[in-house]
């Protein structure tokens, strides 16, 4: 033990060196947490699990080779488009940092190297256009229409104004699956659950590509909305919307995510037994970067019968939405979700998952089961 604190008092004083002989040199094109990179020993561990290698085979896609490439930009090569491929194909699922025997936090640290590339203006047209459609249009999906059109005009005006619980919808909720934005406000409004008045993509689509600036902009805007509500819960059924919420906003509120809300009132919802069997796909934003496993499942439980899939909760294989692939790599993206229908059970009337962007790209890549939101069966069980 005495030695390895030793090693790591000179391991430390050496980085500090070479950030010193940077300084004094010309301005640093290229920063980020230099410790946390050098946390990575090169074991490719993380090489069987990274679901964008195992589909594209590129070395440089695997986590390993991500981490090897930020490496030399940390040392001195100079960031160029070469390095967009590997450096925008994670989807930031965290399957690495999980298995990482070292800690290392790839996702991270990749997110901080995208933020430094666009510092350098070193970006995709995906990226780009995923900005654009935030900054314009609040939402990340380029659309114009109301982000409150799933309600009538008199359910908008009576809107209360002020709640201790806002229900935060989401880009995807609310154009893509407005009828989940409705059977999900249908219940939290028996809790006098109210919605903010101009609610803006949560921002994570910007923190995940690396447009930090824009990001904290948006972040702002969201939490002026939530002080004006003088809420102090938040309750969202985004993967992403949640761990944005929880874990990059500043401010004093606490974040639930739907399942947790629907699991805590379970008594109070009095859900009808379902004569099926379900299996549940775990989205990386809810359980392996937020350890929320139980909560959705106990909800299914309650319900109907729950067959596992193979590879599941902090296991749970991508369904390749997140991190801007979706976007920007559309095949690699369905390709990732392909083999997430891979791990589906025999005999399940359906696949369940509790967030808007995995139903998507699951859905998209064609099974034969249907795949629905958390929110749907218990919409099924209330009927
Ligand atoms: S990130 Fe972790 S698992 Fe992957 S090569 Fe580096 S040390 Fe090994
Ligand atoms: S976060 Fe997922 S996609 Fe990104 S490098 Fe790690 S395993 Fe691969």
């Amino acid at each position: 033990m005495k030695n390895e604190g030793k090693k790591e008092t000179e391991q430390a004083k050496e980085l500090d060196k070479i950030e010193i002989r940077e300084e004094k040199g010309k301005e640093k094109l290229f920063e980020v947490d230099r410790r946390s990179v050098y946390k990575c020993v090169q074991c490719g561990t993380c090489r069987s699990v990274c679901p964008v290698f195992d589909v594209v085979g590129w070395e440089s896609a695997n986590t390993r080779g991500r981490m090897l490439i930020i490496k030399s930009l940390l040392e001195g090569t100079l960031p160029s488009e070469d390095v967009l491929p590997s450096l925008t194909s994670c989807t930031t699922c965290g399957i690495c940092a999980a298995k990482c025997p070292a800690g290392a936090n790839p996702p991270e640290i990749v997110e901080a190297a995208r933020a430094q590339l666009v510092k350098c203006g070193i970006t995709t047209e995906a990226q780009e256009k995923l900005k654009s459609a935030v900054m314009t249009y609040g939402n990340s999906l380029g659309e114009t229409e109301n982000r409150k059109h799933w309600l009538s005009k008199i359910e908008r005006s009576q809107l209360p104004e002020k709640s201790d619980y806002v229900y935060f919808v989401g880009c995807f909720d609310s154009y893509r699956y407005p009828e989940f934005a409705k059977k999900t406000f249908k219940i939290l409004q028996r809790y006098g659950v109210t919605l903010l008045p101009d609610e803006q993509c949560c921002a994570s689509p910007l923190l995940r590509t690396g447009f930090r600036e824009d990001a904290e902009k948006i972040m702002e805007h969201n939490l002026e909305q939530i002080i004006q509500v003088g809420a102090h819960t938040i309750i969202t059924s985004c993967a992403g919307c949640y761990t944005t919420l929880k874990n990059n906003y500043p401010g004093e509120f606490r974040v639930i995510s739907l399942p947790e809300f629907l699991a805590e009132h379970l008594d109070e919802l009095k859900l009808k037994k379902l004569d099926l069997t379900v299996t549940y796909h775990d989205p990386c934003h809810l359980g392996r970067h937020n350890k929320i496993y139980d909560a959705p499942r106990k909800v299914i439980q309650a319900i109907c019968t729950l067959k596992e899939m193979k590879n599941i909760k902090e296991d749970s294989r991508c369904c390749g939405g997140g991190g801007g692939v979706r976007m920007g790599y559309p095949d690699i993206s369905l390709e990732l979700a392909r083999n997430r229908l891979k791990d589906i059970p025999e005999g399940v009337d359906y696949i369940v998952t509790s967030c808007p962007l995995c139903v998507r790209n699951l859905r998209d890549a064609g099974g034969d089961i249907e795949v629905i939101d958390i929110i749907e069966l218990v919409a099924m069980a209330m009927e």
